[in-house]
């Protein structure tokens, strides 16, 4: 059977520039266009919204399984700036409804795109108006989208979604004096491409699965090649596009010329939104009922936020059995998610579909249930800040060390450690330090910051903060977490680190000093391959449920690292979580 494309609009209007682009020959309620490659089929819905299409799409898919389903039509935009008259490919949809301030399906990303695309919004109904906020879900709104997104996800069909401004949304649209010319215009451009995708099964794959756009398919073809000729199996091919993955690191690109959107979003309900929106200038303010009504989407290309909220729920949990020092017992508190720094290993990656950062502003309902909890427990008790964000780094803003520090000074078995990479620590005073408030530090040799802690201070410049909060009385921690391994120099760097911080700390007093090899849960070790992250990955293998270092070269950091922090730093040294 001819490979075929299916090319879908929702009115007879926005199907009319591509018959007299492609002339193709009626057939049917529709059209049919036979180039070298294969068939590509037109059709309309005629305007009967997007079950229907999902519909048509079932009962056209029937007689001919297309191997690529193509939307194209009008949408409104919610991104400011956007012109009306603009094509942009679909890089992936959610349904909200904008005056609930709802997301009502979750994000399905379009399987093909171009390189510079935008997401979707699909309505339930016409919801004409100014949505500020919805910029944070999607650039683009329309009526139908998200019902093809769905539908290509059900049924394993890639899906491409070409979308033309046509207004702001602020009125009910007037498309018809708007010419959909540029529509077909696009698709004539990639047609070439894309019939080589379709009639192309092992590169349409190849394509997908590295998630290249649509301009840079020609890259796949080397690895659809290798597949033909090795007659690789289903499951060698996909160890292949793992490997590629893993191989491919994604440079941050040169500075964007537009700075991101940033959002600032405050729970209608906290009360001193002022001293936020002081304190994070160049953000727009919006007050919203529930954080996670935005948290729960990952943010949209082009903005950014930072959510100050009420934590509900949870707010303190165990941390894992052989986690810190010895002889204590673990909870991780909830003070705030993610953090302004980018460590290309970071677990959160995998544990939050949103990277942007949340503060929690309950101090108060994270003290009681501390206390509650220590209340049960016969020893001290060790509450760790910074497990789900950095302990530290918007401390200057919430001031919660000192807060924490003053609470918790005469119950003499709750102990707080605030873990950071952060060196904005200049408003801690002397008097905030006390024996069961300890500052934690993660370090990493000075070439593995630059290396693999984007957006983080240097080496020294942690030390030196270090120093300074020592000098005010502070007790101090030391992590050398993760020890990313994989060159000779590296164990190098890691054992000069252990002997400086043997030599100018072991008289120190710390609290403790801990050392870990990097390992992950398998969502996060996903999630960093397929961000374009890979490299940092090489070198661990799944074992025990975890991506981790193989035995061996654990053993060898317990042997090159380990006996130089255990020389310098005896009982308050441990390796952590192996
Ligand atoms: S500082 Fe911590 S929380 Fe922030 S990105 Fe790095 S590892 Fe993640």
């Amino acid at each position: 059977m001819r490979p075929a494309v299916l090319l879908l609009t929702e009115h007879r209007g926005e199907l009319q520039p591509f018959i007299e682009t492609f002339s193709p020959s009626p057939q049917g309620k529709g059209f049919r266009l036979s180039t070298g490659e294969g068939d590509v089929l037109f059709y309309c819905n005629r305007g009967r919204g997007g079950l229907e299409m999902t519909h048509l799409l079932y009962a056209l898919s029937r007689d001919n399984p297309f191997q690529i389903v193509i939307n194209a039509g009008f949408c409104g935009a919610i991104e400011p700036g956007l012109v009306p008259g603009r094509v942009f490919t679909v890089s992936g949809g959610v349904m909200a409804d904008l005056h609930l301030e709802k997301v009502l399906q979750p994000l399905i990303e379009a399987p093909l795109h171009r390189a510079e695309s935008r997401r979707l919004i699909t309505l339930p109904s016409l919801q004409p108006g100014l949505f500020e906020k919805a910029y944070a879900w999607g650039s683009l709104v329309d009526l139908e989208g998200y019902y093809l997104l769905s539908w290509g996800k059900a049924n394993g069909v890639p899906l491409l979604l070409y979308k033309m401004t046509s207004d702001d949304n602020r009125e009910i649209p007037e498309t018809s004096s708007m010419d959909p010319g540029p529509l077909a215009a696009a698709l004539q451009e990639d047609l070439d491409n894309i019939m080589g995708l379709a009639a192309d099964s092992l590169l349409l794959e190849a394509v997908l699965r590295l998630g290249l756009p649509l301009e840079r398919s020609s890259e796949a073809c080397k690895w659809a090649d290798k597949s033909r000729k090795e007659r690789l199996s289903f499951t060698r091919r996909h160890e292949l596009y793992r490997s590629v993955k893993l191989d491919r690191d994604k440079k941050p690109g040169p500075p964007q010329q537009d700075e991101p959107h940033k959002f600032l979003f405050m729970e209608t309900e906290l009360q001193n939104k002022e001293s936020f929106i002081n304190a994070f200038p160049g953000h727009q303010p919006f007050s919203i009922d529930h954080y996670l009504d935005y948290f729960q989407t990952s943010e949209n290309e082009g903005t950014s936020a930072i959510y100050i909220a009420r934590k509900k729920g949870e707010m303190i949990r165990p941390k894992g059995a052989h986690y810190g020092r010895p002889g204590w017992r673990h909870y991780s508190a909830f003070n705030g998610y993610n953090c302004p720094m980018d460590c290309l290993y970071c677990f959160l990656q995998g544990y939050f579909k949103n990277a942007s950062p949340v503060l929690f502003v309950n101090r108060g309902e994270l003290l009681n249930e501390m206390r509650k909890k220590a209340s049960q427990e016969a020893g001290p008790v060790l509450f760790h800040f910074g497990d789900f964000c950095d302990g530290a780094a918007y401390d200057a803003i919430t001031g919660n060390i000192a807060w924490f520090s003053r609470e918790i000074r005469n119950q003499e078995t709750i102990f707080c450690e605030f873990r950071t990479k952060s060196v904005a620590l200049g408003h801690l005073t002397g008097e905030s330090a006390h024996e069961q408030l300890i500052m934690g530090f993660s370090l990493a040799p000075q070439k593995a910051v630059e290396q693999w802690e984007r957006r983080t201070p240097s080496l020294e410049r942690r030390l030196e903060t270090a120093a300074k909060l020592a000098d005010r009385g502070f007790r101090l921690s030391f992590h050398l977490d993760p020890l990313i391994i994989q060159s000779e120099d590296d164990w190098r760097d890691y054992e000069e680190l252990a002997m400086t911080l043997r030599d100018r700390w072991s008289e120190k007093g710390l609290f403790s000093v801990s050392m870990g090899t990097l390992r992950m849960k398998r969502d996060t070790y996903r999630a960093i391959r397929d961000r374009g992250r890979g490299t940092v990955l090489r070198g661990l293998v799944h074992e025990g449920g975890f991506y981790r270092y193989p035995e061996e070269v654990r053993r060898e950091a317990d042997v090159r690292v380990g006996r130089i922090l255990e020389e310098g730093f005896g009982g308050c040294y441990y390796v952590c979580m192996d």
